[in-house]
């Protein structure tokens, strides 16, 4: 057991997360306390105790700057302690390290600079600067074609699922036990697109993204109902990407990939996770393999030339020889983009309340190692890249696609935050950005979450869509907020 002990509520976040990357299999007891002099002390299992004096530690009024100098004491000390380094650093927690380098990037440092700031900041290794540093540079090539004053993307979320998966940390709901409200909702989600493309008139759609929950639990004639709407009421014109994730193979069939092959749909989801039937057992896809593969070959046949495949690495019961094997079949599909997780521990979700554990430097780096291999040996460069809370031991997810196929924009908007994302159905966060003089400022304005409440109170949602954008381009309001506006 460990156990620390800070002087101020705001160190422990911070500290929690970085003695747990050091120490995954401990329990850890936080405790604060106001009255005693170190800021963090630190009782290690092995005896040694660690203590952080004020003055040790830069004195400054800006919180996070103070936060991340206690952070990165702690870190220098466990390192120092176990003998190891973790390749994030330890500072990075919540933190997207693309949004960080491509901000440096714009505001002008050369990478060799943007490289000791990560060094010196966040304690990041090079070879992880490298990576940050050139899916950075990709994305800020891709973003630069977009028109992100005027631009918007535009997400719509089914959140339906054939069964729910046991690792899901999404708000998804089991089709069969909503079949007879599946009209209802699209009734609804229907309503809030129309409503939404007249709000956004005279805007440039960029990219749209069709997820979920799995978009294909939907009957074929109901995803027409769905695309044909956005056909007919959005301008597609100048959209980069067009997505619907598919995602589960379970709900896939070639009438509705023929429904899909009617819009202008530039790519889609096959999501395996794994590509291990007792693990796809276990963690409740109801399946198989051999699913994956027959899919995957329909959705070639029927003329879709970018699908992106999703695997996780870290789940219950698979070793490192698992996730070879996966990869060996995924190279032999050879997916446009394969997007790599490692397993995210949310609370909600069941591994969560298992406590599990994965110790980093073995298993799972193994398996993300052995992931960027194989996305290389396909020709695929990493080109989004997200680190999240909780994630197992110290890792990212990575976005691979082929270098001339403009795979993820969507994703590298979401991430990188530069521009407005309207979402539609329930839970669906509506997004807009505004780039102020002292950087980027987002507000957000979210549907209820809930299935029922979204369907019956739609007309709140969408003038609560309405009175939020109004808001927004409101010029006093935006003069009050940060004194000089130029609104996105
Ligand atoms: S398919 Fe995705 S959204 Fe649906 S239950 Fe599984 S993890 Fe959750």
């Amino acid at each position: 057991m460990i156990k620390i002990e800070s002087k101020k509520n705001k160190f422990t976040y911070n500290v929690y997360h970085v003695t747990k990357a050091f120490y995954p299999k401990e329990d850890i007891v936080q405790t604060v306390d106001e009255k005693q002099e170190p800021l963090v002390k630190i009782h290690l299992p092995e005896g040694t105790c660690f203590s952080l004096a004020p003055e040790e530690c830069v004195q400054t009024e800006d919180v996070q700057e103070e936060k991340r100098d206690v952070t990165k004491k702690v870190y220098q000390f466990l390192s120092k302690q176990t003998g190891q380094e973790l390749a994030w650093g330890g500072m990075l927690t919540g933190v997207r390290p693309t949004k960080l380098v491509m901000q440096k990037i714009e505001q002008g440092m050369t990478k060799e600079e943007i490289f000791g700031f990560l060094k010196e900041q966040y304690c990041v290794g090079n070879k992880k600067a490298q990576i940050a540093y050139e899916i950075a540079c990709r994305e800020k090539a891709l973003l630069d074609q977009l028109d992100c004053k005027n631009g918007y993307s535009l997400y719509a979320g089914i959140p339906f699922c054939p069964s729910i998966c046991s690792y899901c940390s999404f708000s998804s709901s089991p089709i069969t036990e909503w079949k007879d409200q599946v009209e209802c909702y699209l009734d609804a989600m229907i309503k809030e697109l129309k409503a939404t493309a007249k709000l956004m008139q005279g805007k440039t759609l960029d990219t749209v993204y069709i997820g979920g929950g799995t978009p294909t639990t939907l009957e074929a004639d109901q995803l027409d109902r769905l695309l044909g709407t956005i056909r007919e009421n959005f301008d597609l014109e100048h959209v980069l990407e067009f997505t619907v994730e598919a995602g589960r193979p379970d709900s896939i069939t070639r009438e509705k990939l023929e429904v899909i092959r009617k819009y202008p749909v530039t790519r889609i989801s096959v999501n395996p996770q794994t590509m291990q039937q007792k693990t796809l057992d276990l963690v409740g896809r109801k399946h198989t393999v051999e699913d994956v593969e027959q899919i995957f070959h329909l959705a070639r046949e029927l003329g879709f030339d970018n699908i992106n495949m999703d695997l996780i690495a870290g789940l219950p019961g698979e070793d490192a020889a698992d996730m070879q094997d996966t990869l060996e079949k995924i190279e032999k599909l050879h997916p446009d983009s394969l997007t790599v997780h490692a397993l995210a521990i949310k609370r909600a979700a069941k591994f969560g309340q298992e406590g599990r554990t994965m110790d980093p430097g073995t298993e799972i780096t193994q398996m993300v190692e052995a992931a960027a291999v194989s996305a290389e040996r396909m020709g695929l460069v990493p080109y989004y890249l997200y680190r999240q809370k909780n994630i197992a031991g110290n890792f990212e997810n990575v976005g691979y696609a082929e270098q001339d196929k403009a795979g993820g924009v969507y994703n590298i908007l979401i991430m990188e935050e530069k521009q407005a994302i309207l979402a539609c159905g329930a839970g669906a966060s509506t997004k807009r950005v505004w780039n102020l003089p002292d950087g980027y400022h987002i507000e957000r304005c979210e549907n209820v979450k809930d299935i029922k409440q979204y369907i019956a109170r739609i007309d709140e949602m969408i003038e609560r869509k309405k009175h939020f954008l109004r808001r927004i381009e409101n010029e006093k309001y935006l003069l009050k907020r940060a004194g000089t506006l130029f609104v996105h």
